[in-house]
């Protein structure tokens, strides 16, 4: 609480009373902790993989070079976290362009189904290494206005998500129904699942469930925030049923007309 206050006169130096003024600063307090907390964030997530960069790279130029077995292997971590970081810095520029207030999506006639289809290949790769099954229930034509890339970019991001939180012989589904006025498109997996009390973080900068999974496959704990950013851009709701051990289901409502 921040209290102000000033003197109310009633003509020369008499004094009438006092006026105070109570401000709740309960709101800007959080904001500060969440932008210190962000700093600190993201100072630790860029350290991690430097500090096993320089680590390896030292031991390499100590001699363990000569080992050719060992050089190998240096090398391919070295080559993991210098993607890591790549990773991590394209996220945080998408991150901060999507919060500048100037920022505007590129509206369009999108075909979203057909949107959805030219996902599909790209994430059957990533899933046939991990073992997952890729399904969809997609065909037909349905325009919406939105930007196409954004819209790509949520959808890529949640089937990852999707096949990464999922087990070897899992299932992932991508489905698509037409509304009224909007579609909805869900992303559901038997995977993992997200426990009750945390769901309603996950879309938080940084928030992981599990950060040992997050990082193994390759997840920057970004993902879900440029998800929400994009969704609500478009004036378009996410929401996220999930039960521990049994599956997520993620599913996205957008507007087929942007007003
Ligand atoms: P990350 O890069 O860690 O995947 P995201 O922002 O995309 O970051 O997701 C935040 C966290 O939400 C993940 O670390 C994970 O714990 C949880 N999560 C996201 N999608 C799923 C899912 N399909 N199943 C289970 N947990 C999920």
């Amino acid at each position: 609480l921040e209290v102000t206050g000033a003197p109310i006169f009633s003509g020369g130096k008499n004094w009438k009373g006092i006026v105070l003024v109570f401000h709740d600063i309960t709101d800007l307090k959080h904001l500060e902790q969440m932008r210190k907390d962000f700093v600190a964030n993201v100072s630790h997530e860029l350290k991690t993989p430097i500090t096993s960069i320089r680590g390896f790279s030292e031991t390499l130029l100590d001699g363990a070079m000569k080992d050719e077995a060992m050089l190998e292997q240096f090398l391919q971590i070295i080559l993991k976290e210098s993607g890591r970081l790549q990773s991590l810095i394209q996220d945080l520029l998408e991150l901060s362009k999507l919060e500048r207030e100037d920022f505007n999506l590129t509206i369009e006639q999108v075909d979203i189904q057909r949107l959805l289809n030219d996902l599909l290949p790209i994430v059957e790769q990533h899933a046939e290494k991990r073992d997952v099954e890729l399904h969809s229930q997609i065909g037909g034509q349905t325009r919406i206005q939105g930007d196409s890339s954004r819209l790509k970019q949520v959808f890529m991001n949640l089937l990852t998500n999707a096949v990464n939180y999922t087990p070897e012989k899992g299932k992932v589904n991508l489905s698509f129904e037409e509304l009224e006025d909007q579609v909805m498109i869900s992303v559901s997996d038997n995977g993992v699942g997200i426990p009750e009390e945390e769901i309603s973080r996950i879309f938080e900068r940084f928030y992981r469930v599990d950060k040992a999974r997050s990082r193994n496959s390759g997840g920057t704990g970004l993902g879900l925030a440029i998800v929400k950013h994009i969704v609500e851009a478009h004036h378009g709701t996410i929401s996220v049923e999930s039960v521990v051990d049994e599956g997520t289901t993620f599913t996205v409502k957008l507007p087929k007309t942007f007003t």
